[in-house]
């Protein structure tokens, strides 16, 4: 059962997440642990006062959700995960081999995961997470797909505009309380020293005032964390040549004191690209790539790997692209003898943008994909990039797997079929004249 609790084997349900990697949202005064879980839980300033600094990692719900899975629990918060897991596509949780190193090395447990199990209510409280990330606000310019409200502002002035709309806890249009913002500082300061990476995510943090705010705080002489600390920037390089040059002077900066890790989120060329992340204007794109490569190759080293990376994230509309996608990101790696890693995403929710759902034949896109980057990884020079190409490739792999092997939910691909028509309607398009290999995937679609 995916949206029930079920009961189990520790083995099957323990993920270090949990304890590792805290989400913030630093406008609504929320917190959740890594990103794919749900709901958030609002720290209100009474829960501040009682819990201080454990509020954001340590409450009594997030207690209870690391007894869960020490329990063999698997919690519908996780569902995300379990639905992969169950599709036969690598999820997001830990090995438990990670988990038990996690809590032997940060929490003093035993190197043991058995034991950790055994004696598990000591092993709740999280002290040194490792991965720390903020989402900044809602704010941007862009209406993706597979996103919602809760990382929107578009998609969120949209729904406001449906007879009905009720508010979602996750929208974020009121600021977070003083005490919050002075209490989460406190506590990064206590986590800090311990801290491998910082991810700085939005809406689109570039327009957002207090992403500039936290920069500058990060830049001050309040904060001193390790200069291998990694910021992690997300970001959806629409941005115009002045507020692309902002953002980058701040990198320069940054880079004298952290490491630095730059992603852009795209995931198809051209009109494909402007269809699934509607706002997005492919020349601004394609221009702010070639000039993020040339920021990073200017920026010294320091003995430090500051990476740019494109956030591909997976979903059933860049399915038979993706090799003309990752082809253009090569070119740019060639021209400019500087890596681009592949960060590897896929869109779970909503189902009906899943590319699981597709008929079997489309897994060839994806193994013929991986195919081609181990052909190119034998002849192509590495700038830094192959390692980060081939584990990319078996991703590919897995989710071109879990399309040939899973039966796939006939209502989600009818309601990617109601998704097609309302488009249509709305953007005043015809889908067959983008994408005419979906011609047969629509027609089986209408027959359901
Ligand atoms: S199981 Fe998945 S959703 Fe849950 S904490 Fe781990 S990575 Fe996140």
């Amino acid at each position: 059962m995916i949206d029930s609790l079920s009961k189990g084997n520790p083995e099957q349900s323990a993920c270090l997440q949990r304890w590792a990697y805290p989400v913030i949202k630093y406008s609504g005064g929320q917190v959740r642990t890594c990103c794919r879980t749900f709901p958030n839980e609002v720290i209100s300033d009474e829960m501040l006062l009682e819990l201080g600094i454990n509020a954001f990692i340590n409450s009594p719900e997030l207690q209870q959700r690391r007894l869960e899975m020490l329990s063999g629990i698997r919690h519908p918060s996780c569902k995300s995960c379990w639905k992969l897991e169950v599709t036969g596509v690598k999820s997001f949780r830990s090995k438990v081999e990670d988990f038990t190193r996690y809590i032997h090395e940060r929490e003093g447990g035993p190197n043991d995961f058995s034991e950790i199990v055994r004696n598990k209510e000591k092993y709740l409280m999280s002290t040194k997470p490792q991965m720390l990330e903020i989402q900044i606000d809602n704010i941007c310019d862009l209406k993706c797909i597979y996103c919602n409200e809760e990382y929107s502002s578009r998609w969120e002035s949209e729904n406001k505009m449906d007879a009905g709309y009720t508010p979602s806890a996750h929208t974020m249009t009121k600021d977070s309380s003083p005490l919050f913002k002075k209490t989460f500082w406190s506590w990064f300061q206590s986590i800090s020293s311990d801290l491998k990476c910082l991810n700085l995510i939005g809406g689109e943090p570039t327009l957002s005032p207090k992403f500039y705010e936290i920069l500058d705080k990060l830049l001050s002489d309040e904060i001193q964390c390790s200069p291998h600390l990694v910021i992690s920037i997300v970001s959806n390089f629409n941005s115009n040549e002045s507020r692309f040059n902002k953002f980058t002077s701040y990198l320069s900066r940054l880079s004298k004191k952290y490491t630095l890790s730059i992603d852009a989120s795209c995931e198809a060329l051209s009109k494909r690209g402007e269809f699934i992340r509607q706002g997005l204007d492919w020349e601004i794109f394609q221009k702010n790539v070639n000039s993020m490569v040339d920021v990073m190759r200017s920026i010294p080293s320091e003995n430090r790997n500051h990476n740019f990376g494109i956030q591909v994230t997976n979903n059933i509309l860049s399915v038979s692209s993706i090799n003309d996608f990752l082809n253009w990101v090569h070119s740019i790696v060639e021209l400019k003898k500087h890596p681009i890693h592949l960060r590897q995403n896929i869109v779970s929710y909503p189902d009906y943008l899943s590319p699981i759902i597709l008929t079997s034949h489309f897994s060839n896109y994806y193994f013929d994909t991986a195919k081609l980057i181990r052909h190119k990884a034998d002849q192509a020079i590495d700038y830094g990039h192959i390692s980060n190409w081939l584990s990319f490739a078996d991703f590919l792999d897995s989710i071109g797997k879990s399309i040939l092997t899973q039966q796939p939910n006939k209502n989600s691909q009818k309601r990617f079929l109601d998704f097609v028509q309302k488009s249509e309607l709305k953007r005043g398009i015809n889908f067959i004249e983008i994408y005419p290999e979906y011609s047969d995937f629509i027609d089986y679609c209408k027959r359901l």
